[in-house]
């Protein structure tokens, strides 16, 4: 349920309706907005029902989310989600870019990269450290050593960091070297690991599982939140069907949907998602064309020597394509771009 305050309500009338709520042992969450503060409340249906709110001085309505997902709903957050994450705000009206390689490989190499990258247009930086690998014999990543490496190219590029959290354990590690954690497709429903990146305030980023329905993918997000982290970015990464010419299939329905239903930024993976090289900056054009507020791709300055993914990594002549091509969709959207952009669609 949701409870939207009237428009200049006072502090202590928000207070009046948050002591109701607690005072029966349910948890109020409460999102201020320019205007209106709405507060969302978790807890059973029979016990919401029975609050007396409705009445409250300051209370302009009460609503029933029918939604499983509450505090990721765009009825608990009507305004697009916005995410500063070192100089740059994730979520509003210039897209986000993400590049990297699949994994650190060595202290050169992110370094190289890194600086490359943000030469061309980047916003951050990515790059695996732990590598969730289909084999056990496959390169696994460099862990802390690859974290280190990471936290060098940031100092020297003043790029933010993005890379996977595989397991809890390492994350009170991990916080001094990470600026964005990434929960990858195969993870999205490890939910101790979701809670534990829900009770940092660090951006999450959340790859959609290959098998995940919008709404189960919506409810890894609601896991986050409701820990009390509000600054969750989703990432379309393509999910599997019988298509075997791609790796996977980006999923490119999901940005709009994810848009009407949700505030939080919603990302395209176009590496992940097709696993071509070839058909990369086709599918992150249509990824920005659809809405996406953001993109992620894997860059490599020797694809055919990559210790993962090389197949789908981009060189850096054909990044300073596709983020030029980005660039051309922006300005051809122009204000139509800016109506998505704000959720006025
Ligand atoms: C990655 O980003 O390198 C990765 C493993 O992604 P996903 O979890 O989407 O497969
Ligand atoms: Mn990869």
């Amino acid at each position: 349920m949701i409870i939207v305050m009237k428009e200049g309500a006072t502090s202590e009338q928000i207070n009046q309706v948050v002591e109701a709520i607690e005072s029966r042992g349910l948890s109020p969450h409460i999102s201020k907005g320019a205007e209106i503060t709405i507060i969302g409340i978790i807890g059973p249906k029979n016990q919401i029902l029975e609050l007396p709110i409705e009445g409250l001085p300051g209370v302009e309505k009460v609503v029933s989310v029918s939604n499983p997902f509450k505090l990721a709903s765009r009825a608990f957050h009507p305004q697009d989600t916005l995410i500063q994450i070192g100089g740059h705000v994730v979520g509003g009206l210039q897209p986000t870019i993400i590049a990297g390689p699949c994994s650190v490989e060595s202290k050169d190499q992110i370094l190289d990269i890194a600086r490359q990258v943000k030469a061309l247009g980047a916003h951050m930086l990515r790059g695996g450290a732990y590598k969730p690998r289909t084999s056990p014999y496959a390169f696994q990543g460099l862990g802390e050593e690859g974290l280190k490496y990471l936290a060098l190219a940031r100092e020297d590029t003043g790029l933010p960091v993005v890379t996977e959290i595989m397991e809890v354990g390492v994350l009170p590690m991990m916080d001094e070297y990470v600026d964005v954690f990434q929960i990858g497709a195969r993870n999205m429903q490890n939910y101790p690991l979701l809670k534990a990146v829900g009770r940092t305030q660090k951006p999450v980023l959340l790859k959609r599982g290959m098998s995940a329905t919008i709404e189960e993918w919506l409810m890894a997000a609601e896991y986050i939140l409701a820990e009390g982290n509000p600054n969750v970015i989703l990432c379309e990464r393509g999910i599997r069907t019988f298509e075997t010419y791609t790796r996977n299939t980006l999923d490119l329905n999901a940005v709009p949907v994810v848009q009407h239903l949700s505030h939080l930024p919603v990302f395209v993976d176009p590496s992940h998602g097709v696993g071509h090289w070839r058909y990369i900056i086709s599918m992150a054009r249509a990824g920005i064309a659809a809405g996406a507020q953001g993109l992620i791709v894997e860059v490599h300055p020797h694809p055919e020597r990559a210790l993962s993914d090389g197949e789908q990594s981009l060189t850096f002549e054909n990044f300073a394509q596709l983020v030029h091509s980005v660039e051309q969709i922006v300005q051809a959207l122009g204000t139509a771009g800016e109506a998505l952009a704000t959720g006025q669609h």
